[in-house]
């Protein structure tokens, strides 16, 4: 039996924020960051999701005739709502046995010329076949969205991840690395397609100072309480609340709201972000040696696959993901270990059509891979708080679960 901490670990790595962050400076976070991920500019929007529904709106208004999104049955519930509310249709196209990468012969099979655009989604910071997506996309006249959200930082032969697609869009939200509490950066390669989407965004984002009034002040709780002593109190309890009373999607945060709010984010935020920002190459080259240097310790277990950079990528590592032989042993690795504090989670709840909030949104139908990948797959934490004692707990308790 574990023994609960007075500290608690993140589930995923973020990249803290000290108090000096929080003095005003300049707004300068998406050319930083531009510079420092070595992309062509990138464009600051409120949220990973909002980047979403600015590019589907833009797309649309170039190929009004095609309604169709194919999206991985596996991912962020974000990603369905956002289509609902661009006004067009969702696909989902089953993954690989195995793998968070679409099935590409599932994908070739859907795609046709009512497909819009095309979802390869770079998931816990691995970096997805955009390949796949790519040569289907370029068959049928679609565009290709790279989803970045969980993947600030990752790279594909030294390039950013998000310019092999037509566009890709990056999270700031709390939790997925560098954060200004809600945030998100769009990107495409081509110009062209660029002023596009900043046209789109002029056109169709608000300022709403409420909203940005909300955010400033989850920011500065979010810079008080993402240390160990803090996320007892803001993650830590209703996790373990949700986890007593059995509702395992608020347990990971999974149940969002129907709407996507637009605004535009604030200096202040911007300031804060483009100060944390100079930390993030540090951060990414400590987060990546600290994955690297586990990874062998986890495939020791026998029955742990874990996923690593796959060749000429070099992936962000906000967690460790892992799939396991059954949902049975699962299950009983993360009995004790989801509500320790020790940080170990689950990634998505269910595969798409398997959330009863979503189903207005997604109708109902069958993608054994996804529902493989949600019964076997658990999260381990990679920040910065996680002591090799911690590890070796969390490895010896996986043991157990798989003996
Ligand atoms: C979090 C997430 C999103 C949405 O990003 P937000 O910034 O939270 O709106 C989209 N896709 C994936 C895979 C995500 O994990």
């Amino acid at each position: 039996m574990l023994t609960l901490r007075r500290q608690e670990l993140p589930p995923t790595a973020g990249l803290p924020l000290r108090a000096r962050d929080l003095f005003p400076g300049p707004p300068s976070l998406a050319v930083d960051l531009a510079a420092l991920l070595g992309t062509p500019p990138l464009q600051l929007e409120c949220s990973g999701t909002a980047c979403l529904l600015i590019a589907l709106t833009a797309l649309r208004e170039l190929q009004p005739q095609r309604r169709r999104v194919v999206v991985p049955a596996y991912t962020c519930p974000l990603v369905a709502i956002a289509v609902q509310q661009a006004g067009l249709e969702l696909q989902l196209c089953d993954l690989r046995a195995g793998h968070y990468d679409m099935d590409p012969q599932a994908l070739r099979a859907i795609c046709d010329e009512r497909t819009l655009a095309i979802l390869p989604t770079h998931l816990a910071g691995r970096v997805a076949n955009v390949g796949d997506a790519l040569k289907v996309a370029r068959e049928v006249g679609a565009y290709v969205i790279e989803d970045a959200a969980q993947a600030l930082g990752a790279r594909h032969h030294g390039i950013s991840v998000g310019l092999a697609g037509d566009i890709g869009f990056f999270s700031l939200a709390a939790g997925k690395g560098l954060s200004i509490y809600e945030g998100g950066l769009l990107l495409a390669r081509d110009p062209a397609l660029r002023a596009r989407l900043a046209e789109t965004a002029a056109r169709i984002v608000p300022r709403r100072m409420g909203w940005e009034c909300r955010r400033s002040i989850e920011l500065l709780g979010y810079a008080a309480l993402y240390r160990p002593r803090g996320l007892r109190l803001a993650y830590g309890r209703p996790l373990r609340r949700a986890l007593r009373r059995g509702d395992l999607v608020a347990a990971v945060g999974d149940d969002f709201a129907l709407t996507i709010p637009l605004h535009r984010v604030g200096r202040w935020r911007q300031g804060v972000g483009a100060h944390a920002a100079s930390r993030l190459p540090g951060f990414i080259a400590q987060t990546t040696t600290r994955a690297q240097r586990r990874l062998p310790r986890l495939r020791q277990i026998e029955g742990v696959e874990v996923f690593d950079d796959a060749a000429g990528t070099q992936g962000a590592w906000p967690f460790l993901l892992l799939l396991l032989p059954d949902q049975t042993s699962r299950d009983r690795a993360l009995k004790q270990l989801w509500q320790s504090g020790l940080g170990v989670s689950r990634l998505f709840i269910h595969a798409l059509p398997d959330y009863a909030y979503l189903a207005g949104i997604v109708s109902p139908q069958d993608v054994p891979h996804a529902r493989d990948f949600a019964a076997r797959s658990l999260s381990i934490g990679n920040s910065p708080w996680m002591t090799d004692e911690d590890f070796e707990t969390i490895c010896l308790e996986l043991e157990t679960a798989l003996s």
